[in-house]
């Protein structure tokens, strides 16, 4: 089965993948909550003669599906095993219609309540039906081959929040491949490459005692004095802390709604990151401090809930150019005339906020030439080419999960189109695009370079042994630290 039988397969079965995407862009679930999203996927995977493991780790709406060709994992004249990584989660506050070129709540009554206010501004609905497809032309390919090896499709919920991949990284899981590969929906066709965040998530309850605000104040201790006080100690530790470490907090509790009662109860959810966990370690030590001390100035009590953390990614050039390899060898998608015109439509809603994006142009003047010709100076509405090629350790701030499944295994990642040049993160504008046409077609391209680069990797048993000897390297005096605490458990928030 060669390449282009690989990618015949993709496009025979597009509906099955298309319609999963258009179905968890409809169920729209939150982190760790997206049940429908999860019991759609393991439906599927059975229905495609992948042997499901649930509930991953503990956790309710994680899963992986594998298929092995030829003896199991571990005995003797066993295959390669080659995990495909697939997210589903959405984000609240971000319903919108499909195809919208103007921020809008959908029309459709019984899909808003469904949506409930959430909406896939990630794109994680494509992300995870391009890696379903990809697993099920893999094993396709490992069948028709009789290519000894195994491949696992994994339902990683929590993205966004609860960093499933964490608690598995904390578990081992990831250890039992010989490599990762992932994507994410954007607005160029590119290879991920360079690091970014390590961070944690820590709630912390305040409990104090109510009283009328003016009868008996002196009854009372107010929790939300505490979360104050805790966020104003937060502000002056920002001065002794390192420079490439910051602290977000939400107040996601003030007490009750009346100004005449002393608050018995409020909460406050600490994010804290560094380029490295053991950095994150210590100051969310500091962090931990600053609530203890905010409870005892006011008499209350604190609960501290660990919630998430993530690892910061390291990144594996060969694998990377595996991918490169692929991107280029996909066709890529055509856009009709109606199709570029919603693109151009929707793009003007953020127009002039984008230069030359990616990693390669900041860091290569030669690389931020070509970006600039292919992007037709930044005028192209749909970048639809493949981004030169880019291997580096650059940082680039955020934080995902897939890091953690990057420091136990060769992992790699890579963007592909869904959305019009520059398209803003977690925005209404990718809900709406990520239900089009344009969404379908750059998931099935997706679909089609994790397939091709997962059976390059099985073909050609040099690439894996390279990008194990890299990761090897990269790991060899620095070993992982798990940024998810020895007992916690994941933590649902709301
Ligand atoms: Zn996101
Ligand atoms: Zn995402």
């Amino acid at each position: 089965m060669n390449k282009q039988k690989i990618y015949q397969y993709i496009d025979e079965n597009s509906c099955l993948y298309t319609d999963i995407s258009h179905k968890v862009w409809e169920y729209a679930e939150l982190s760790l909550k997206e049940y429908k999203s999860a019991a759609l996927y393991k439906a599927e995977l059975e229905k495609a003669g992948f042997v499901l493991k649930d509930k991953l780790g503990g956790i309710e709406t994680a899963f992986s599906g594998s298929y092995t060709m030829g003896p199991p994992p571990g005995a003797e004249g066993a295959g390669h095993v080659i995990g495909i990584l697939g997210e589903f989660d959405a984000l609240s506050g971000l319903s919108q219609q499909a195809g919208a070129i103007e921020c809008m709540e959908p029309e459709d009554a019984d899909l808003a309540a469904e949506q409930a206010g959430s909406g896939h501004g990630c794109g994680h609905n494509m992300l995870g039906a391009a890696s379903f497809g990809a697993a099920c032309a893999v094993k396709r390919f490992l069948e028709e081959t009789k290519t000894p090896g195994t491949v696992v499709f994994y339902g990683c919920p929590g993205e966004e929040g609860g960093a499933s991949k964490a608690f598995l990284a904390r578990e081992g899981e990831w250890k039992k491949l010989d490599a990762a590969i992932t994507w994410h929906p954007g607005s160029m066709n590119e290879v991920t490459t360079g690091t970014s965040n390590s961070c944690t998530q820590v709630l912390y309850k305040f409990k104090g005692l109510a009283a009328h605000a003016a009868g008996n104040p002196y009854d009372g201790r107010s929790a939300l004095d505490a979360v104050e006080l805790m966020n104003i100690g937060c502000n002056y530790l920002r001065e002794h802390m390192k420079k490439e470490c910051s602290i977000h907090y939400a107040m996601i509790d003030g007490g009750g709604f009346s100004p005449n009662v002393v608050q018995p109860h409020a909460s406050v959810l600490y994010m804290v990151r560094a380029i490295k966990v053991k950095d994150v370690k210590e100051l969310q030590a500091r962090v931990d401090k600053l609530a203890e001390g905010a409870a005892l100035m006011t008499g209350t009590s604190c609960e501290r809930i660990f919630v998430d953390g993530t690892a910061n990614p390291l990144p594996n050039t060969a694998l990377e150019k595996v991918i490169f390899r692929n991107l280029q060898e996909v066709p890529l998608p055509e856009y009709s005339a109606e199709e570029k015109e919603y693109a151009a439509k929707l793009r003007k809603t953020w127009e002039g906020k984008e230069t030359f994006p990616g990693l390669g142009a900041l860091a290569d003047k030669n690389i931020a030439a070509e970006v600039k010709e292919f992007t037709k100076n930044g005028t192209l509405d749909l970048n639809s080419f493949v981004y030169p090629f880019y291997s580096g350790d650059e940082f680039t701030p955020g934080s995902t999960d897939v890091g953690d499944v990057s420091w136990l295994t060769p992992t790699v990642q890579f963007n592909a189109v869904t959305w019009p040049a520059g398209s803003p993160g977690h925005s209404w504008q990718n809900v709406s695009c990520g239900r089009t046409s344009i969404g379908d077609k750059g998931l099935l391209y997706a679909a089609k370079v994790l397939a091709g680069t997962a059976a390059d990797l099985f073909a050609e048993t040099g690439l894996l042994k390279e990008a194990k000897a890299e990761f090897e390297e990269r790991t060899k005096d620095e070993k992982y630290l798990c940024p998810i605490e020895e007992d916690a458990v994941p933590y649902v928030i709301g």
